[in-house]
């Protein structure tokens, strides 16, 4: 089970002017040329300094998996030194690898109290 905890869109202009061009460069450097021009987009012109899909570039809402579901989908466990599994999928894109691994997957809105 998946569960979304968090806000979409946080902007600084600033830290997204300096840190912006690094995101842009790493996504065209795996010629992901849509996902470069959306972070463009999302953090040179709005200011998004928050997550984004690695896979389409897309702010996204924060998430949370277990580590089974995870690997299972997206083919990457929780790190040897036991941080959590690389890679950050907004909910589409993680929909779509669950699905091409047979995973059909439930989105269910619940309450979270840190
Ligand atoms: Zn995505």
């Amino acid at each position: 089970m998946a569960h979304v905890v968090d806000s979409l869109i946080c902007r600084d202009y600033g830290y997204a002017w300096r840190a912006g061009w690094r995101w842009v460069l790493w996504y065209a450097r795996y010629r992901r040329f849509l996902a470069a021009l959306r972070t463009v987009w999302y953090t040179l012109i709005l200011g998004h300094i928050g997550e984004a899909c690695r896979e389409c570039g897309r702010p996204y809402l924060h998430w949370w998996a277990a580590d089974d579901l995870y690997a299972s989908a997206t083919g990457k466990g929780r790190r040897s030194n036991g941080e959590a599994a690389p890679g950050l999928y907004c909910l589409e894109c993680f929909d779509r690898k669950a699905l091409a691994q047979g995973i059909k997957l439930r989105w269910i809105p619940e309450r979270w109290t840190p």
